[in-house]
C-alpha cells in the first residue's frame, strides 16, 4: 500500500485550494446522519468535517466510522455551506486504518475533569487535554527561548542525588538494595556503603545547589527538569514529580533576581497568548462554564484573558514580608477569625489562604514578597543586616498562590557556615558547594519556578493533576 502525503487539518482550515485533492488523516470525533465525519488529527483543536457520499462507501465501512477510529480519507477541499467551517473535504476515498467501538471511553459528550484523570491515557483525544497540553509545550519552548535569547546556558544537574540537605524527610529514597534481605553494619542498621553509590541516594528536590557551582563559570544558567517531593500534601497545587525551572545568575542581586522573574513571567504568558490563541480561547469558554458551578462569590471577576491580560499590564507588587504581615494582622478575615491560620505575630509562615488574600483580595494582581524571617527559609538564602530577615522572594499569583520561590544567596563563606552549623546541616557533605564561596566568590541570586502551577495559570485549569501528561501523587502512579 502506497502511503499518500497528509495535510494536517490545521493548515486545510486556512486553505482556499478549492478544487485540489487532499488527504486527512486523523480519528473520527463523531459522525453524523451517515454522511458527517468530523474529523481530529491533533494539529489544531478544531476538526474538519469530511462528507461522505454513498456512493464511495458500502455501508459496511461506514458502520465503523465510529467515535475514536483512525481514518484516512481523500477527497476534494470544497467550500463548505454550514455554519462555522470555511471548508471541508468531499470524500472520494475512505479508509479505516484502525477500528474503536463503544467502548471508547471518549465518548463525544460532557466528561468529568476526574472520569478524565482516571483514563489519563486516552484523555489527550479531548479538547480540553488537546488545549493543555498545546499551551505546555508552547509555555516549554517559550522558556527555553527566553534563557536561549539572554545567553544563559541550559544545564542538566542530575536527578539522582547524594546531597539531601534541602529536602530532609521529603525526598524518594533510590537504592538497588534488596527490601527483604539488605545488608547490615554491625549495628544493625542498613548498609548503605553497600548499596549502588556506595552511600544513601535520593530523586531530587531541586537543581539549585548545582547550578549554582555553573553560575560562578558561565556567568548564566538555568535549568529545566523534574524535581520530586514525597511530601504527602494531596492537594491541587501539588505533585510528587513535576518541572521546576531554576535559573541562576552571578552578580544578580534582589533586585535584579525579581526583574528577570517577572519579565520571564510576562514573556511566556505573552508567547502562549501569541501562539495558541484558539486554545486560550476555549480554555477560556471552558473555565466560564467551570465558574457557573461556583456561588457567586467565588466566582472571578476576571475572565481567563482578561486574567493573563492584566498580568502582563501590570507591575507586580512589591513588599517585604514584614509590610505583608502588617496587612494581614489588620485583614478582615484575620480579625474576624476567618483564616484557618491566624495571624499573630511577625514569624509566623504565610499559608496559602494568605497568599491568595494578598493577592486576590488586597492587591488585586501578582505579589512579589521579600525579605522573610530566616527562621522559615533554607539556610543559602543571603542575610539581611537586621540579623532577623533573609533575602528572599516569592512570587504569589491569583488562584496558585506561590508561583516562584527564590533569593539572592549568601555569598560570604563565614556567614553560610555559621547559618548551616545553628540549622545542622553538615558542612563537610556539602564541600563542593562551600568551595565555590572559597575559590572566587561573588554576589548571585536565582529562583525556581514551577513549571506546572505556571501551566495551571495560563490554562485556567484548577487541578496541577490537569495540566501533566501523568501525575504522580500520593497513590497515583497510574500509566
Ligand atoms: P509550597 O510552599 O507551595 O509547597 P515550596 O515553598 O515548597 O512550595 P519551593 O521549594 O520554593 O516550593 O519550590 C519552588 C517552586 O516549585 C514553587 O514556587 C512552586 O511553584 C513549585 N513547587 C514546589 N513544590 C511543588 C509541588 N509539590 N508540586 C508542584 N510544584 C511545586
Ligand atoms: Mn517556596
Amino acid at each position: 500500500m502506497e502511503s499518500i502525503k497528509r495535510t494536517k487539518v490545521k493548515d486545510l482550515l486556512q486553505s482556499t485550494a478549492y478544487g485540489t485533492e487532499v488527504t486527512v488523516k486523523g480519528w473520527v470525533r463523531t459522525f453524523r446522519n451517515n454522511q458527517f465525519i468530523a474529523i481530529n488529527d491533533g494539529s489544531t483543536i478544531n476538526n474538519i468535517q469530511a462528507v461522505v457520499d454513498f456512493n464511495v462507501a458500502d455501508e459496511t465501512l461506514l458502520k465503523r466510522l465510529t467515535t475514536g477510529a483512525a481514518v484516512s480519507v481523500t477527497g476534494e477541499l470544497i467550500e463548505s455551506l454550514g455554519k462555522g467551517q470555511k471548508v471541508e473535504v468531499k470524500v472520494k476515498h475512505l479508509e479505516i486504518l484502525g477500528d474503536s467501538d463503544e467502548t471508547f471511553p471518549m465518548q463525544p459528550k460532557k466528561h468529568s475533569l476526574e472520569f478524565l484523570r482516571e483514563k489519563a491515557h486516552l484523555r489527550f483525544r479531548t479538547n480540553t487535554f488537546n488545549a493543555v497540553f498545546k499551551v505546555r509545550h508552547a509555555l516549554a519552548y517559550a522558556i527555553h527561548k527566553f534563557f536561549n535569547d539572554k545567553g544563559f546556558v541550559y544545564l542538566h544537574t542530575p536527578i539522582i542525588t547524594a546531597s539531601d540537605a534541602e529536602g530532609a524527610g521529603e525526598m524518594f529514597r533510590v537504592t538497588a538494595l534488596d527490601f527483604n534481605n539488605p545488608p547490615r553494619t554491625e549495628t544493625g542498621e542498613v548498609d548503605f556503603k553497600q548499596d549502588f553509590f556506595g552511600k544513601t541516594t535520593n530523586l531530587t528536590v531541586s537543581g539549585q545547589l548545582e547550578a549554582e557551582l555553573a553560575a560562578m563559570a558561565f556567568g548564566e544558567v538555568y535549568t529545566f527538569g523534574p524535581t520530586f517531593r514525597a511530601e504527602n500534601s494531596n492537594t491541587t497545587r501539588h505533585l510528587a514529580e513535576f518541572w521546576m525551572i531554576e535559573p541562576e545568575v552571578a552578580f544578580n542581586d534582589l533586585t535584579d533576581n525579581m526583574n528577570l522573574a517577572e519579565e520571564l513571567l510576562k514573556y511566556v504568558i505573552k508567547h502562549a497568548m501569541d501562539n495558541c490563541a484558539d486554545e486560550i480561547e476555549f480554555l477560556k469558554n471552558r473555565l466560564l462554564e467551570e465558574e457557573k458551578t461556583k456561588p457567586m462569590d467565588e466566582r472571578s471577576e476576571l475572565d481567563l484573558t482578561a486574567k493573563l491580560n492584566f498580568c502582563l499590564e501590570n507591575n507586580f507588587e512589591r513588599l517585604t514580608y514584614t509590610e505583608a504581615i502588617e496587612i494581614l494582622k489588620n485583614s478582615n478575615p484575620n480579625k474576624k477569625k476567618k483564616f484557618k491560620y491566624i495571624i499573630n505575630e511577625w514569624g509566623a509562615d504565610l499559608q496559602s489562604e494568605h497568599e491568595r488574600y494578598l493577592v486576590e483580595k488586597h492587591f488585586k494582581k501578582p505579589v512579589i514578597l521579600t525579605d522573610y524571617p530566616k527562621e522559615i527559609k533554607a539556610f543559602y538564602m543571603r542575610q539581611n543586616d537586621d540579623g532577623k530577615t533573609v533575602r528572599a522572594i516569592d512570587i504569589l499569583f491569583p488562584g496558585i498562590g506561590e508561583i516562584i520561590g527564590g533569593s539572592q544567596r549568601e555569598e560570604r563563606l563565614e556567614y553560610l557556615e555559621k547559618r548551616m552549623a545553628e540549622m545542622h546541616i553538615p558542612a563537610d557533605e556539602l564541600y563542593w558547594y562551600l568551595d565555590t564561596r572559597r575559590f572566587g566568590t561573588a554576589p548571585h541570586a536565582g529562583f525556581g519556578l514551577g513549571f506546572e502551577r505556571l501551566v495551571l495559570f495560563v490554562t485556567g485549569m484548577t487541578n496541577i493533576r490537569d495540566v501533566i501528561p501523568f501525575p504522580r501523587a500520593p497513590k497515583t502512579a497510574e500509566f
